[in-house]
C-alpha cells in the first residue's frame, strides 16, 4: 500500500463522501473539498481521522478556475504534490429540452465538466513531473446512453469521456492514468430527488435488481486510483449493475 494525497471534489456526501473514506482507509492522505457544507465535510474527515487516516476539508467552488487552482495549492501545501485527483462534483438542473433554460445548461456545463478541467489542468504538471498521477473523473450512465430530461448533464457527462481520453493520451508515458467512473442508479441525495415514479420505474432496467451504493462507486474509484491500476487508462468503467451492457 502506497499512500499518496488524494483530492476528491463534491466530498462532504453521496458518492465523493464514499470515495474520501474509502481512499483513507486504503492509507491515502485525503483532501476533502466542499462548497457549503463545511460541517458534513468535517464529520467525513473526522470519521477519517479517527480511524487512523489523515484528512482535511478546503473549501472551494470547482466551477470557478481561481478556486479549482487555489484548491489543489492549497492541498499540495497541507499534504505534498497532488497524486490521486478524483473529480467528482457535480449537480442536476433536469428538464426537458424544450424548457430548457440556459443558465440550467451553463450551471450544468460549468459544474460538471469546466470543473474537471479546471482541476485537472491545476494537478497535472506535479503529476509529470512525479511521473506518478492517477485522475479520475465520474461521469454517469446519462452520459453514455443519454436520458430524457437531462440534455444538459448527459452533454456534460459524455463530455468527461473525451476529456478524459485525450488526457490519458498526453500523460501515458509519464506514469499518468486518467479514467472514468460511470455511476448507474446510486442512492444518494442526488436521486432521492427523484420523483417517486422514476425510482420505481428504473428498477426493471437494472439487471442487479437494486440501486447502487456510494460504496459500490468509491471501489471501483480506489482500484483505477491504486498503484496496481498503472497500465489501465483512458477507460470507462461503469458501476450500474448491468445497466448499460
Ligand atoms: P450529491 O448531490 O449527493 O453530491 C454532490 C456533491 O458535489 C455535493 O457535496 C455538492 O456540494 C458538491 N458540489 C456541487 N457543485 C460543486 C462545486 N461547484 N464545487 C464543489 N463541490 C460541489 O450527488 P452524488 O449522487 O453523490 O453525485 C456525485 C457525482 O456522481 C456527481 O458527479 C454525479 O453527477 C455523479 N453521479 C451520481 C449518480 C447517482 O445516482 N447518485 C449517478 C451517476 C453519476
Amino acid at each position: 500500500m502506497n499512500g499518496r494525497v488524494a483530492l476528491v471534489t463534491g466530498a462532504g456526501r453521496g458518492i465523493g463522501r464514499a470515495i474520501a473514506i474509502t481512499l483513507g482507509a486504503r492509507g491515502h492522505k485525503v483532501a476533502l473539498n466542499y462548497r457549503n457544507s463545511a460541517a458534513a465535510a468535517g464529520e467525513a474527515a473526522a470519521l477519517i481521522n479517527g480511524n487512523g487516516g489523515t484528512a482535511e476539508i478546503f473549501q472551494a467552488d470547482v466551477s470557478v478556475p481561481e478556486d479549482a487552482a487555489a484548491l489543489a495549492e492549497a492541498a499540495a501545501a497541507r499534504f505534498g504534490p497532488v497524486g490521486i485527483l478524483v473529480n467528482n462534483a457535480g449537480i442536476t438542473r433536469d428538464g426537458l429540452l424544450m424548457r430548457m433554460r440556459d443558465s440550467d445548461w451553463d450551471d450544468v456545463m460549468r459544474t460538471n465538466l469546466a470543473s474537471v478541467f479546471y482541476c485537472t489542468r491545476a494537478v497535472v504538471r506535479g503529476m509529470m513531473k512525479a511521473r506518478f498521477g492517477r485522475i479520475i473523473a465520474i461521469s454517469s450512465v446519462s452520459g453514455l446512453v443519454g436520458n430524457a430530461g437531462q440534455a444538459n448533464y448527459a452533454a456534460a457527462k459524455a463530455g468527461i469521456l473525451g476529456f478524459i481520453k485525450s488526457t490519458a493520451r498526453e500523460c501515458a508515458s509519464r506514469g499518468v492514468t486518467a479514467n472514468v467512473v460511470a455511476p448507474g442508479f446510486i442512492k444518494t441525495d442526488m436521486t432521492n430527488a427523484l420523483p417517486d415514479e422514476i425510482k420505481k420505474a428504473v428498477i426493471p432496467a437494472i439487471p442487479a435488481g437494486r440501486y447502487g451504493s456510494p460504496e459500490d462507486v468509491a471501489e471501483a474509484v480506489a482500484y483505477l486510483a491504486s498503484d496496481e491500476a498503472g497500465y489501465v487508462t483512458g477507460q470507462t468503467l461503469a458501476v450500474d449493475g448491468g445497466m448499460t451492457m
